[in-house]
């Protein structure tokens, strides 16, 4: 079995884009610059952003994060997207999610300019992804594409299973493995949660990525031998073990699941950093863009 190491390939990244970045400033060039926008105080949104914010650091990125309070209204988030949009130093931004219920996300992530949109969540950027154009692919699958690709996980004519069909995992993922290209080319099964006999399906896969938020939903009598698995899901499950009372569980129940595997991702350590590497790769190609 191959652990799929997200958190070494991530590193991995992000020092070639470093390395990049210094080019650009020997050279004089301006370098990426990425804005976050987050409403709200929520502890796990903070984390991300955070972790965001640090990552652009060490690339050598500029980054403005900007902190609206809880009570802001749709308008006036509306408004600062306008003012991130017209603002010429900001390559790209992301809105980080979820928002406060009084504002309609799709509202607030249509007003985001295409060409500025480094999470790949605007309807433009989604349809040329899907129409083999140049676009931002989502940072979670631009990441696991990465990871298939760089370990040389076969993908051409397996049969890729995708559980969960969500808008910023699942159903590009779906897309991405049915593409031609490297890490294309698979029989894509996408299955839900009215999936039925989803354990016969599992069981014929080569491939299975799996991003549904349910812990260790998927275990070892679901796969066959020599399965691939791309575990997604990310879960706080109490455990009194822990300092900070909860442990981080993916979706897949790993020690089982792992001595059937030939490729694994673990959580945490798999996934998850890759998503932030790879939103530093699109801010890195939204300046390329810009020039
Ligand atoms: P979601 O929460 O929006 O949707 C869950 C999906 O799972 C739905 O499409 C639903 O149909 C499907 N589903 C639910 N129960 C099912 C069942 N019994 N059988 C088959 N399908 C079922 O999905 P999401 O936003 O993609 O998040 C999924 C998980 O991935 C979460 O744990 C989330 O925290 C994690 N996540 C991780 C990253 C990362 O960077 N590693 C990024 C995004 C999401």
């Amino acid at each position: 079995m191959v652990l799929l190491d997200g958190k070494k390939t991530s590193s991995d990244i992000k020092d070639e884009i470093k390395v990049t970045v210094t080019t650009m400033k020997e050279r004089g060039e301006k370098v990426p610059h990425l804005a976050a926008v987050l409403v709200g105080s929520d502890g796990a949104s903070l984390t991300y952003v955070g972790s965001k914010v640090r990552a652009c650091e060490y690339v050598g990125f500029d980054s403005t994060l900007v902190e609206l309070p809880d009570t802001t209204t749709e308008e006036e988030l509306l408004n600062t997207i306008k003012g991130l949009n017209e603002n010429d130093d900001i390559d790209g931004f992301i809105v980080q999610l979820p928002l406060p219920k009084h504002i309609d996300e799709q509202k607030v992530l249509m007003a985001v300019s295409p060409d500025k949109d480094v999470d790949g969540f605007h309807p433009e950027n989604f349809g040329k992804m899907a129409l083999d154009m140049e676009s931002f692919i989502p940072a979670t699958p631009f990441g696991i594409l990465q990871l298939l690709e760089r370990y040389q996980v076969e993908t051409k004519g397996k049969h890729t299973v995708v559980i969960g069909r969500s808008h910023i995992v699942g159903r590009p993922m779906s897309i991405l493995m049915s593409q031609k290209g490297p890490a294309g080319n698979s029989t894509v099964t996408l299955t839900h949660s009215y999936t039925k006999n989803l354990s016969e399906i599992t069981k014929q896969a080569d491939i299975i990525i799996v991003a549904l938020g349910v812990p260790e939903f998927l275990k070892a009598d679901m796969v066959k031998e020599g399965v691939v698995i791309v575990d997604v899901g990310i879960s706080r499950v109490p455990d009194a073990s822990k300092k900070r009372g909860y442990a981080i569980k993916g979706d897949v129940a790993f020690a089982e699941v792992s001595e059937k595997a030939s490729f694994i991702t673990p959580v945490p350590g798999g996934v998850g950093p890759m998503t932030i590497a790879m939103l530093l790769k699109n801010t890195l190609l939204a300046r390329e863009r810009n020039t």
